[in-house]
């Protein structure tokens, strides 16, 4: 009886290490990428929202300075603030005193409040601020569905610095930077940060590599591919993008700017055959060979279609 009681003890015991070591071995972890000297990413999932990802399913970013931390986006709540923050500090010690929100989606900034009771300042443009009003009922509502509980201590806090200038030159513990409006993108007001010095671009959703990009009904496809055409007159040698890995002009070029280009060439193609929308749709999903190997690329190239021809015969 004893016997059998210490091997029940023993075999518990090895379960619930097996179970701690499944959990740290599942546990999901953004990887920290350093860029150049100082500049990092951190690199999300590249399939969806989950509730173990805690809606990191994009890349952040941050920059060590002087007196503290440049941080570029906050994640979608405070519980992916607290990861982010978790591998900032794997790096440095320093505080986060800055963060700057580069665009409107949930995981851009709502993981604001987190900083802000840390003492960050948050910064952002005003055309992102607007944004980000118009669209945080629906955003709230859906990282209710995904991540549940860990969406009840949102509190949606916007910039206490907001920047009503197109292109914008900050000073930020001692760190020139730049925050730019290159024009409406995957959302309407959404900017890029560069680091000039260091070649150096934090793109947020006006790129995707790794996987498709998705055409929402409020993304300007024409406006989309002349904004990510700005960008690239910066001729970065470093592309930190919104989701997917980080990388070269040339990847960005083949992953979203072709892609947008070849949205827009071949839906305005087809209207000027008088081609219907189906017709259309049929016609550009046989022919995306070169995007076809992009993750998502079955469950949003035919709606990308559709949604780009919306848009140009509406602008008929
Ligand atoms: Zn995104």
């Amino acid at each position: 009886m004893q016997v059998t009681m210490i091997y029940s003890l023993k075999s518990r015991l090895f379960m619930f290490c097996l179970l701690l070591l499944s959990q740290s071995v599942l546990a999901f972890e953004l990887e920290t990428v350093k860029v150049t000297d100082n500049v990092y990413a951190l690199i999300g999932e590249t399939g969806p929202r989950t509730y173990d990802n805690h809606a990191l399913n994009n890349n952040v970013g941050f920059i060590v300075v002087d007196d503290g931390v440049i941080l570029i986006d906050s994640g979608a709540s405070p519980s992916g603030a607290k990861l982010i923050q978790q591998r900032i500090s794997t790096v440095t010690d320093k505080p986060v005193k800055w963060v700057i929100n580069t665009g409107s989606q949930d995981h851009r900034w709502l993981g604001n409040s987190y900083f802000k009771q840390q003492g960050a300042e948050i910064i952002a443009l005003s055309s992102t601020v607007e944004e980000q009003k118009k669209h945080i009922e629906t955003h709230l509502e859906r990282l209710k569905n995904t991540i549940r509980e860990r969406a009840n201590d949102i509190q949606p806090l916007q910039a206490t610095r907001v920047l009503e200038e197109v292109n914008n030159r900050l000073l930020l513990g001692g760190k020139n930077i730049q925050l730019n409006f290159p024009g409406d993108s995957h959302f309407p007001g959404d900017g890029y940060v560069w680091l000039a010095e260091e070649q150096v671009v934090f793109t947020g959703d006006l790129v995707y590599v790794d996987r498709i990009l998705g055409i929402q009904s409020y993304s300007p496809v024409a406006s989309w591919l002349k904004a990510f055409n700005k960008m690239v007159q910066l001729k970065p040698g470093y592309i930190i993008p919104g989701h997917g890995s980080v990388s070269d002009l040339n990847k960005v070029q083949q992953q979203t700017g072709d892609y947008l280009k070849y949205l827009i060439s071949g839906v305005s193609k087809a209207l000027e055959d008088w081609l219907e929308l189906d017709e259309t749709v049929d016609l550009l999903a046989e022919s995306a060979g070169q995007f076809k190997q992009l993750q998502n690329f079955d469950s949003w190239h035919k709606l990308n279609i559709n949604r780009t021809y919306l848009q140009l015969e509406a602008d008929l």
